[in-house]
């Protein structure tokens, strides 16, 4: 066979470059941003058309380059950060790789135009898909301006896969804010489509944070500083009682450049433990500074991460440091510097056995004997009476064939529903049956092969799932104005999503309008939700919609849905009274999709005599 191996041309490998440095506008907007930084320059300009698609324009006043520089700064590894390997370890630039402005010439049309302070005249170059196609002398200002314009041009693979403008916008924010944050000693301004979003003159880190988030935040931080000669720790927490329910403003910077490493958020998040409710996230603002010989920058092609010498040290540290911030400003009873909080629970006495989960049991419980059988909690989404053949019907199939449930076959719903496969006079031994609710998660019921195990809340939230999807395809949702209504605040690169929401909440029956920069108001909400938490319920659900945005298909009407169910299944944390139960599983029976909670996991799990023999 004859040699196929070939080296591939600068223009291609430059490309396949771009596609690991430059994933979407925001990483060029990073990139740009960065080398500015980069370039000592104080004053940055940051101006996007149509979320970056269109234009990305970044402009500096930092050294700028000479006419050979400009040129060679669009070659693959081309910088003037390091000049060999052992360099990496002194990095003090953000980039150092050479590869940002030749992977976006790849994907785009560029030009720039720079000069150095000392030079009279600048220089402008023009480059398209990596060619260049004009190099000449211009008069311009000290610094450099460079414009990315039709970005994946030439790649419409990629360009199809960007998200709405909306998301692609949100992503320039976060990157425009990490970078702002970062360095507050630098004056920024950010124009969209010709409107200023953002003017931030120079100032420290803390008025940085309330001009990017509000004056608010002037009482709600709380100042990190942990300083020793091995590592750095210094910023701010947000109190506690700020909490979010999403993770917006958790910023980690390594040496002023910005990194997302979970175990730093795991550190904050346990020096907060026992502060705040579970499921709600601390806000941070933290600057680690370590000698650059003791970490490796160069471990992720967008340079998002780094791995520490001593990552353990630096776990240790940053957690006590937050927790001294949390302590000393008293927001907790006396939490002492150097002890973990959760040894302050009172350890168990000597000998002490835990007893094991109890189970609820009534064995007078007759389910045929529907005259005492109560209501569930106040469920205005119900519609109709539950059909309780349904599930002893379910359980028959199971019986017939327990490989029927594989929650991928979908049209499970029509064969509980076939009357060739069921008959459902055979199904009169369920008095016989007996539910119990374990860990007030469980319910254990028996049928004839064995046991069935549910677990209650994904079940209920399929239920309201359903309910609502049916609701909304008929438009069935009415609003009910709030007496009080209800103000709140969002990160701003969240506030951007929620604008983008408001009209699908409406069709969902929330009036909930912009109400000042990053604050909404709730005035009414679908008349079914009366009892329910209404600012945490729109929290979460926005907080589940951002997961979301990454995948482009995906359905807001039905996301939103999904979070409302999910929500709703607090109203079932209660133990519950055997008939309660079930109700749940009657209708749980009664769905389309009985398996799989609308998030996709399942619902419940046979299991065999055969396979309780095995356990045991
Ligand atoms: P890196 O930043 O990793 O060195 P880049 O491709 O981002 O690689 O940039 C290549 C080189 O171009 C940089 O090393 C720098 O010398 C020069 N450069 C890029 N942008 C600017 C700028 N805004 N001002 C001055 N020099 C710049
Ligand atoms: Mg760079």
């Amino acid at each position: 066979m004859s040699d196929i191996i070939r080296i591939l041309p600068d223009s291609v490998a430059n490309q396949i470059a771009a596609g690991e440095v430059i994933q979407r506008p925001a990483s060029a907007v990073k990139e740009l941003l960065e080398n500015a930084i980069d370039a000592g320059a104080d004053d940055i300009k940051l101006i996007i058309k149509d979320a970056g698609k269109t234009l990305i324009q970044v402009i500096d006043n930092g050294s700028g380059m000479s006419d050979t520089d400009a040129r060679l700064s669009f070659e693959r590894h081309a910088t003037s950060k390091i000049r060999e390997a052992n360099d990496l370890f002194i990095i003090k630039s953000l980039g150092f790789r050479g590869e940002a402005l030749a992977s976006i010439a790849s994907i785009a049309h560029v030009s720039m135009k720079t000069r150095l302070h000392s030079d009279e005249l600048g220089t402008s170059i023009e480059m398209e898909g990596f060619e260049l196609k004009e190099h000449i002398s211009c008069s311009c200002e000290p610094g450099t301006s460079i414009s990315v314009k039709n970005l994946f041009f030439n790649v419409p693979a990629r360009r199809n896969f960007l998200k709405t403008d909306t998301a692609e916008t949100s992503h320039i924010m976060d990157e425009f804010f990490r970078i702002a944050i970062a360095h507050p000693e630098i004056s920024f301004s950010f124009h969209h489509n010709g409107k200023v979003v953002y003017i931030l003159d120079k100032s420290n880190l803390k008025q940085r944070i309330v001009a990017l988030y509000g004056k608010n935040y002037n009482e709600r931080l709380l100042t990190v500083e942990q300083r020793s000669d091995q590592i750095s720790i210094w910023g701010f927490i947000v109190k506690a009682e700020f909490a979010k329910k999403t993770r917006g403003e958790q910023f980690f910077f390594v040496n002023k450049r910005f990194i997302k490493q979970m175990y730093l958020n795991h550190a904050v998040e346990n020096a907060f433990k026992d502060l705040i409710p579970e499921k709600a996230f601390p806000s941070y603002f933290l600057f680690i500074d370590v000698n650059p010989a003791t970490i490796d920058v160069n471990i992720h092609p967008t340079k998002t991460e780094v791995s520490f010498q001593d990552a353990g040290f630096v776990y240790a540290i940053l957690r006590s440091s937050v927790k001294k911030a949390l302590g000393l400003f008293s927001l907790s009873p006396a939490i002492d510097f150097d002890t973990d909080v959760s040894t302050l629970a009172p350890p168990a006495p000597k000998n002490y056995i835990p007893s094991p989960p109890s189970i609820q049991l009534d064995p007078d419980y007759n389910p045929f004997k529907k005259s005492g059988s109560k209501p569930l909690p106040a469920d205005p989404l119900k519609k109709g009476a539950a059909n309780s053949k349904n599930w002893q019907e379910l359980y028959k199939v199971i019986e017939n064939n327990e490989s029927d449930l594989k929650p991928e076959q979908k049209p499970f719903a029509s064969s509980v529903g076939s009357e060739e496969e069921i008959d459902s006079s055979q199904t009169g031994d369920i008095s016989e049956k007996n539910i119990f609710q374990i860990h007030n998660r469980y319910i254990i019921t028996t049928i004839k092969s064995g046991l069935i195990i549910i677990d209650k809340f994904r079940a209920y939230e399929r239920i309201m799932y359903e309910q609502m999807m049916d609701k909304s395809e008929n438009k069935k949702f009415s609003i009910q104005q709030l007496l009080f209504p209800q103000v709140f605040d969002l990160a701003p690169a969240d506030a951007v999503l929620m604008k983008d929401m408001l009209n699908d909440y409406k069709d969902l029956g929330f009036d909930i309008n912009e109400f000042g920069v990053n604050t909404f108001i709730i005035n009414g909400i679908p008349a079914d939700l009366k009892d329910e938490d209404v600012k945490e319920l729109v929290e979460n659900m926005l907080e589940n919609f951002k997961i979301t945005t990454l995948f482009p298909k995906v359905d807001k009407r039905q996301q939103i849905i999904i979070s409302m169910a999910r929500h709703l299944s607090k109203r079932i944390s209660k133990p519950m009274h055997n008939n309660e139960m079930l109700d749940i599983v009657d209708r749980l029976f009664a769905c389309k999709i009985p398996y799989s909670s609308p998030s996709g996991k399942n619902i419940f799990k046979a299991v065999s005599l055969e396979e309780l023999d095995k356990m045991l």
